[in-house]
């Protein structure tokens, strides 16, 4: 199919976890190994690599790319944690939030913890990451990526997001939150349309559901009470799941506003919504997805209900 051509295409994505070591010693270690230094990419057409070739991400600075399909599973930076594979643009949602050393961070649906670990990594290992998901599975799976990452400043509970207490005195220093709750997957490149037109109406019954909640999350998150600035984001294409729960977030909402991500990114959020990432594989070279960031106004109380 269409979208398994372009799975098979897409870069493979190394984010260096700089909790245990540097980009440097990465790339280092990289070239020891037989692989080939391009330096830093400065436009999208550096991701098409050959053979043994790597770059540097031009827009995140702790992501190294190589050509599709390579392997790194059973390699010695995967299994010590130095390196995690992860899609260029499930990097953004962390790196865009930018959470400082010592900060006290949400994570609400965190499981498997590929953007936890990334948050902990930006904080330096330092402050509070509170990370919360429904499926016990999935969370145990995360303590394992956690462990093997090196991450120590997080607390995972195994909680319903939307019952979490906003005004428990532990959420009391709370100012960043990273909402990335269940979507459709749309974006992921590897998934199976699901559009048998006898099919469309159960489709457009779990979009709805599925943006119902994506809504009730965000509009939870927004009501801790120290709140800065929170991120949003799915790997969906669709807009329902993207810019629809956004506005209507904002309308809900109005003590907060969008912040203009990223000027030099290629794919932005559908008008009015410019402000908002996209992405997609022909424009990022990435799976489909949206990000949103949120903040509070200067001196705006928290919503009264
Ligand atoms: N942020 C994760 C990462 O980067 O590895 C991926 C999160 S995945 C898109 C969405 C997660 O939300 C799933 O693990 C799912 O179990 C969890 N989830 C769904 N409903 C939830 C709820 N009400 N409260 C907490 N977690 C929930």
């Amino acid at each position: 199919s269409v979208k398994q051509v372009l799975a098979e295409n897409l870069p493979r994505y190394v984010r260096v976890n700089t909790v245990k070591t540097t980009v440097e010693d990465a790339v280092d270690y990289l070239k020891r190994d037989g692989f080939s230094y391009l330096g830093q990419a400065s436009r999208l057409e550096d991701l098409t690599l050959k053979e043994k070739y790597f770059v540097m991400d031009m827009h995140l600075p702790e992501l190294l790319v190589f050509p599709p399909n390579t392997d790194f599973h059973d390699h010695f930076l995967y299994k010590a944690g130095h390196i995690i594979l992860q899609d260029k643009a499930s990097c953004l949602p962390a790196y865009l939030l930018n959470p400082p050393a010592g900060a006290h961070i949400i994570d609400a649906c965190a499981a498997p913890g590929n953007k936890t670990s990334h948050l902990a990594a930006i904080m330096k290992n330092k402050g509070k990451l509170f990370a919360f998901d429904l499926d016990a599975k999935r969370l145990s799976t995360m303590a394992t990526l956690l462990l093997r990452s090196g991450v120590t400043c997080h607390q995972l509970a195994n909680q319903d997001f939307l019952k979490v207490d906003p005004d428990s005195p532990q959420f009391k220093d709370v100012e960043y939150v990273l909402l990335d709750p269940s979507c459709s997957g749309s974006g992921m490149v590897c998934l199976r349309d699901d559009a048998s037109s006898a099919d469309q109406e159960k489709v457009k019954a779990r979009l709805a559901a599925l943006a119902c909640f994506q809504l009730r999350c965000l509009n939870h998150g927004l009501k801790f009470p120290r709140l800065k600035r929170l991120v949003y984001s799915t790997c969906s294409i669709h807009s329902q799941e993207n810019e629809g729960v956004v506005a209507a977030c904002l309308q809900e909402n109005p003590g907060f506003r969008l912040v203009n991500l990223l000027s030099q990114w290629p794919e932005r959020g559908l008008e009015p919504l410019t402000q908002c990432l996209r992405a997609n594989p022909a424009k990022t070279r990435t799976h489909g997805f949206f990000v949103a960031l949120l903040e509070k106004h200067n001196g705006a109380g928290r919503k009264k209900q």
